[in-house]
């Protein structure tokens, strides 16, 4: 039996392990599951799952939320903060813990996990994106198991030979033969959208994703091209390649989940249904395979697949997030910090879509660009970079204040 920590379990892709957990509880037990403010569903999780812990992200409902676990007659302990996340994630009872926090916020926690061994399914790429070399080091120094579950991280990882998936080793995948990476991308919803129609665009159209149904954070993301910057980020990261080695191909269908090129001329595709089950089950039963609930793909009845080549001039987040790694230290930091408060300032109304590459330019521009020595380091430059990005948006919004 592995013990579970889902670190954001009230999120879609925590939803999405939980539901692949149950379907193989003999296999699977939800150790502690944590929420930020969706205390509802984290009721719901508890009546099901009956974890040891329920882990609030602030105190906001504690008090009111443990009468209703006793109420419903449950024994699950009820803890709150980062500290008692970074418990959850460390404790030596755990065995696994699903990285599925939206943004920065993931990045103590899920350090937390790799600091103590763990395995880690990762769908929180903010956090690689912030430390990138100080995770990685962290993750070998630690002989933690970092599975990518991000769709196409996860493909990547199955279309590598087992040698070279252990990500804690420092061999490089050139030594494995591998030429290039092809990292897909839908394109989002706003793929077609001429420069003038991106202006009008609203939260509510970014949030519809045509293939995935996501986070709102990460919807947005899809639609900017943001999430495929953020992604890149995360592939050389992960696999320790070169940026020129990792090419974006926008792929509308959202079949092919990514491509591994290699010296022979062979490239190895990952197929499937949009469906975050797969590469959550993938990772979790890591090397064997088990159900993931996931409709089989009918090849029939999707009949083409297509490829494009991003638009960097309609899409600059792409650019500034390439940009960014190329700068390295703390600038990915900034532009993921940036993002996060530019997306939140779209969200609510109070900036356009086309503002949020204008925000994060802005903040990296402005900052300055240091040694990523530590995480202490990235902590203060995400902290430094979201006051540049609220005052960016003042300025666009014309003084109204966006927290
Ligand atoms: P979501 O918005 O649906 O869920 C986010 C989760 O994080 C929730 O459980 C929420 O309670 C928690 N959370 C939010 N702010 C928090 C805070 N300040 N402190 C503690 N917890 C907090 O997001 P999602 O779509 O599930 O995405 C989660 C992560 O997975 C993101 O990093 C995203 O990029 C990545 N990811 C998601 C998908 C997907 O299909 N949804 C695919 C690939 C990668
Ligand atoms: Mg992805």
């Amino acid at each position: 039996m592995k013990r579970v920590t889902v670190l954001g379990a009230t999120g879609s892709i925590g939803r999405s392990t939980l539901d692949v957990m149950a379907r193989h509880s003999d296999r699977y037990e939800l150790y502690a599951a944590t929420a930020h403010s969706n205390l509802d569903e984290l009721l719901s999780i508890c009546i099901k799952h009956r974890p040891k812990f329920a882990i609030l992200a602030t105190d906001a409902g504690a008090a009111d939320f443990k009468q209703r676990l006793r109420d419903s007659g449950l024994s699950t302990e009820v803890r709150v903060g980062v500290e008692a996340m970074c418990e959850a994630s460390s404790a030596k009872d755990v065995d696994v813990v699903v990285a599925a926090i939206v943004g920065a916020a993931g990045l103590t926690p899920t350090l937390a996990a790799v600091n103590s061994g763990k395995r880690i399914l990762l769908a929180n790429k903010e956090a690689l994106v912030m430390t990138g070399g100080l995770f990685m080091d962290a993750v070998r120094k630690h002989g933690a198991e970092l599975l990518p579950i991000d769709s196409e991280h996860n493909a990547i990882y199955q279309c590598l030979p087992e040698a070279a998936q252990r990500l804690n080793d420092s061999a490089s995948l050139a030594a494995h033969g591998v030429t290039r990476v092809l990292l897909t991308a839908s394109g989002g919803p706003f793929r077609h959208f001429s420069r003038e129609q991106l202006q009008q665009v609203t939260p509510e159209q970014a949030c519809k994703h045509p293939n995935w149904s996501m986070g709102r954070k990460i919807s947005v993301d899809s639609a900017s091209l943001m999430n495929k910057g953020l992604e890149l980020i995360e592939a050389c990261w992960l696999f320790d390649l070169a940026p020129g080695s990792v090419q974006v191909h926008l792929h509308p269908e959202s079949i092919i989940h990514s491509m591994v090129e290699y010296v022979d001329g062979s490239i190895l595709a990952q197929m499937g249904n949009p469906d975050m089950r797969t590469p959550i089950a993938y990772g979790l039963a890591w090397p064997e395979r088990v159900d993931a609930g996931v409709e089989p793909l009918d090849l029939f009845s999707i009949g083409k697949l297509h490829f494009e080549k991003p638009d960097k001039a309609r899409f600059p987040c792409l650019r500034l997030a390439e940009e960014a790694f190329a700068l390295g230290g703390t600038a990915p930091a900034v532009v993921n910090a940036a993002n996060e408060v530019a997306v939140d300032a779209f969200l609510q109304g109070g900036i356009r879509f086309v503002d949020i590459p204008v925000v994060i330019e802005k903040s990296l521009l402005k900052g300055s660009i240091v040694r990523a020595d530590s995480v202490e380091t990235v902590i203060e430059a995400d902290r430094v970079a979201r006051q540049y990005a609220s005052e960016a948006i003042n300025e666009l919004a014309g003084g109204v204040i966006v927290p």
